[in-house]
């Protein structure tokens, strides 16, 4: 069953043609990320998935409604998504659990409170004020906030910026815990590595088009591309593109009469591929 369905998405602010005819399909369950430069239309599409901005052309089915309904059903919808904007929590004088308290009263089945403070790992902060927070601590409450309604369906645009590594890879263990229960989630980011660890399938958009969607192991022919082995040999270090990397270590073993110094073989990266996609378009 598909929880986001868009088809001919159109958008534009005046002469800036944020969005030119976008088509998506995400599936229950999925993860889901979408990945293109600054000015790309990712937020423009979000938003407009959200129900916070109108658009000019095209279908939208989100768990089942047009974001463009209004009243009663409206707010059924509303509560049945979780969104995790650029930044949502307010500066203001709550403490971080009030705040967290107070939008759990917005939905029918919220989590519980101190369960949500734990996953984003700020129960040690659950007393300070917002306004005292480090700029991570504030994404992570962004995040909790995000989730505290118990979403069937999640929006995450870039939710790990300002975060440190360490806080990074607990919110992609958050997420794929999520994964397991069976949340539909649409991920923004500009970290390849956070869209290769998470997503089940990546969509590449630049200007206001997708150029390809795809998992990330396939995404830009990656999986059949050529592996590079590299070594050193006197003071060079050489470089060789193949189909066949087993084949030339042998032949470099027979060559070196045993360890090859140096040695690396290399797949291009999601980043790699991703620059290779944009690298030509990009404004
Ligand atoms: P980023 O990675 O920087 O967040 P994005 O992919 O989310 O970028 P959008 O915010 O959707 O990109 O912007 C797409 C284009 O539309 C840009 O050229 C932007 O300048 C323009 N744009 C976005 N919002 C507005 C607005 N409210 N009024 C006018 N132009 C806008």
């Amino acid at each position: 069953m598909s929880v986001i369905e868009v088809k001919g998405l159109k958008k534009s602010y005046g002469q800036v043609h944020a969005v030119r005819g976008v088509d998506l399909s995400i599936a229950q369950g999925e993860i889901f990320a979408l990945l293109g430069p600054n000015g790309a239309g990712k937020t423009t599409t979000v938003e407009i998935l959200e129900g916070f901005r109108s658009r000019d052309a095209g279908e939208v089915s989100i768990l089942g409604f047009d974001p463009k309904t209004q009243g009663h059903a409206a707010r059924e919808w509303r509560n049945r998504i979780g969104i995790v904007l650029q930044s949502a929590a307010d500066a203001g004088d709550l403490t971080v659990i009030e705040t967290v308290q107070h939008f759990s009263g917005y939905y029918s089945n919220p989590r519980n409170v101190d369960e949500v403070l734990a996953a984003v790992g700020l129960e040690e902060k659950s007393g300070a004020l917002i306004r005292n927070l480090s700029g991570g601590q504030r994404r992570r409450l962004d995040v909790a906030l995000g989730i505290i309604g118990s979403p069937e369906l999640l929006f995450l645009d870039e939710p790990t910026t300002g975060f440190d590594p360490e806080a990074r890879r607990a919110f992609w263990a958050l997420i794929q815990q999520l994964r397991g229960t069976g949340t539909t989630i649409l991920l923004t980011t500009h970290y390849l590595d956070e869209a290769e660890a998470l997503a089940d399938r990546v969509a590449v958009i630049n200007n206001g088009l997708i150029i390809e969607v795809s998992s990330p192991a396939e995404l830009g022919g990656r999986a059949t591309s050529q592996a590079l082995v590299s070594w050193r040999d006197g003071n060079q270090i050489k470089t060789q593109a193949t189909d066949n990397p087993t084949s030339v270590v042998t032949q470099l073993t027979a060559q070196f009469d045993g360890e090859i110094p140096e040695l690396t073989v290399t797949r291009p990266s999601l980043e790699d591929i991703y620059l290779t996609m944009i690298g030509g378009t990009h404004e």
